[in-house]
């Protein structure tokens, strides 16, 4: 394929080819995609996308990769990576201004230097603003939805301006999941707090993620999503599942709803991994759970899991 177009809207030093995917995700798990790009601003995002279509080429907006399993055969599309524009941030007043490509732990950094409490609890996901809105990211008591005042999208019809009320946020779930829409960036609208609070909390919820999550090995958080009424790591160590592998994929036995990549993983691995655990799950206490984790390039595997998580990259 050739790429000399997209050089020609974002510039030759924005755009790599064959970049293992493994090297833009937690996982650590994926093969190369064709090309990267790196738009630095929303007319350029506009532009790529545009090119993507014209040539028939899927593309998908990637985040900080941490919750997502690329193919061991890789994306055969554009990756587009916002920089630039979509990495500004700024504090007016209550609210923070953050584009779609600052990290959770930078917005959280900002709201404790200006003394703002709310955000806490998004401190330790390792997730950009944008795939944190699109997910409805959450932790310990808060979840995007509760701390967004306004949220700027584009989908087919350009771009767009919306309260969080309008978003349809579910639990890890959100309009722009359902219609394939680009989060720009939001408006993160929190209270005044005393510094040293704030501080504590942080301190306190990344101990407890150190104590119960497996932090030192490669992996996109948790696994699956809860399923009502229950939590999906606790099906999954009640169903004696603790440690249980597939080559170099493993349930975690410190957070049985973690799946580590022990080091030498494959996405095929998780994949039968993640495909044995439901089954265990589901003969042993009649529960289904399903990935919460996104699949990308995973083309012509379609076994039932396939549905939940495929990821799909048009804006129609
Ligand atoms: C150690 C660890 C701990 C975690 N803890 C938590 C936790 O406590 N709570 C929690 O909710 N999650 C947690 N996660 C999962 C993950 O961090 C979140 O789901 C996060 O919101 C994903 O953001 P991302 O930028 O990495 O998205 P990516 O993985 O890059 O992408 C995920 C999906 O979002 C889409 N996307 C990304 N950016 C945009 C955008 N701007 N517009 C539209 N779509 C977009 C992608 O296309 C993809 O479909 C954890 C992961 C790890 C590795």
């Amino acid at each position: 394929m050739d790429f000399s177009g997209l050089s020609a809207l974002v510039g030759e030093e924005n755009i790599s080819l064959n970049v293992p995917m493994a090297s833009l995700t937690t996982f650590k798990i994926g093969g190369p995609a064709d090309a990267t790009v790196r738009p630095q601003d929303v007319e350029q995002l506009k532009e790529v996308t545009e090119w993507c279509r014209e040539k028939g080429l899927p593309w998908i907006l990637l985040g900080k990769g941490s919750n997502i399993l690329v193919s061991d055969e890789g994306f055969r599309g554009v990756v587009i990576c916002p920089e630039g524009d979509f990495l500004s941030i700024h504090t007016e007043g209550y609210q923070i201004h953050v584009g779609c490509g600052v990290t959770l732990a930078r917005a959280a950094k900002e709201a404790l230097d200006h003394g703002l409490t709310g955000l806490e609890f998004a401190a330790g996901i390792p997730g950009s603003l944008g795939g944190a809105v699109y997910m409805n990211a959450g932790a310990y008591g808060g979840e995007m939805s509760q701390v967004l005042g306004s949220i700027c999208y584009l989908d087919g019809s350009g771009i767009r301006h919306i309260g969080p009320e309008e978003a349809r946020f579910t639990y890890r779930g959100s309009r722009f999941m359902q219609e394939k829409s680009l989060v720009l960036g939001a408006v993160i609208c929190l209270k005044p707090g005393d510094a040293g609070q704030i501080q504590e909390r942080m301190r306190d919820l990344a101990g407890r993620r150190r104590e119960k999550q497996p932090l030192e090995y490669p992996s996109a958080g948790s696994m699956f999503k809860r399923p009502e009424g229950y939590f999906a790591g606790k099906l999954i160590q009640d169903a004696g599942l603790a440690g249980f592998s597939v080559g170099g994929a493993r349930v975690s036995e410190k957070h049985c709803g973690f799946v580590i990549n022990t080091g030498s993983a494959t996405a095929r691995d998780v994949r039968a991994l993640v495909q044995a655990v439901h089954n265990k799950v589901w003969e042993s206490f009649g529960v289904r759970i399903w990935p919460e984790v996104r699949y990308l390039g995973h083309k012509g595997w379609e076994p039932m899991l396939a549905s939940e998580g495929e990821v799909c990259a048009t804006l129609s």
